[in-house]
């Protein structure tokens, strides 16, 4: 933004319209000239992103502006869905936390709208009854903790998340894959019924069923 009169690089913005291409009306700061003067506003560039929905995913992507940055754990707009970013990979094939869009090749994330799909192993000496549940994201298993689950009552021994498997503690839904329980006799209280939790599962390999 040069003056028309004098050349000086220094004026005020009176008026700014359009959006793809922005008309300025701007004034002088030096000689008082009012010029007009129409910039190319930077596009949004389209990145490739492959997002996860329980245990599938699928190739999408998201306009961003070259002058944005993005990290780990921030959340995109994929078509009008929050989406959590789990990682970003840079032009030169390495893992980031925090990348400039401009260097962004891939990103990856998961759908944070839907509730988490858990599995559930029971082990009734060899039978194993296993059920996938949905529950809230956030909602917490703890070792221990004892579980209504149809006409079955069963305690948390064992919890598999993402990343290890747990033999103490606790974890949110949302890492975990699948809670190991077993029954017992004298098992009376339960802390919560995921009956109404459970969901129908079309096709469950390498799972042997409990006839109850
Ligand atoms: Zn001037």
């Amino acid at each position: 933004m040069k003056c028309t009169v004098c050349g000086s690089e220094s004026c005020e913005i009176l008026k700014s319209k359009g959006r793809l291409t922005k008309e300025l009306l701007l004034k002088c700061n030096k000689c008082g000239n009012i010029f007009r003067e129409v910039v190319e506003v930077e596009k949004p560039i389209e990145v490739r992103v492959v997002v996860s929905e329980y245990e599938s995913s699928h190739k999408t992507s998201v306009k961003l502006y070259p002058d944005e940055f993005l990290e780990f754990e921030g959340v995109l707009d994929l078509d009008g869905r929050p989406a959590e970013i789990t990682s970003i990979e840079n032009k030169r094939s390495g893992r980031v936390m925090f990348a400039p869009v401009t260097e962004i090749d891939t990103i990856w994330a998961n759908y944070i709208d839907t509730p988490a799909r858990v599995g559930i192993s029971v082990d009734f000496g060899g039978k194993i009854l296993s059920r996938k549940v949905e529950v809230d994201r956030e909602f917490e298993f703890t070792i221990g903790d004892i579980v209504k689950l149809g006409h079955v009552l069963f305690k948390i021994r064992g919890i598999k998340t993402q990343e290890r498997k747990m033999r103490k503690g606790f974890a949110k839904a949302f890492v975990v894959k699948r809670i190991y329980g077993k029954p017992g006799d004298d098992l009376k209280r339960y802390k919560y019924d995921l009956t109404s939790k459970i969901i129908e599962v079309v096709t469950v390999p390498n799972v042997v069923e409990y006839d109850e």
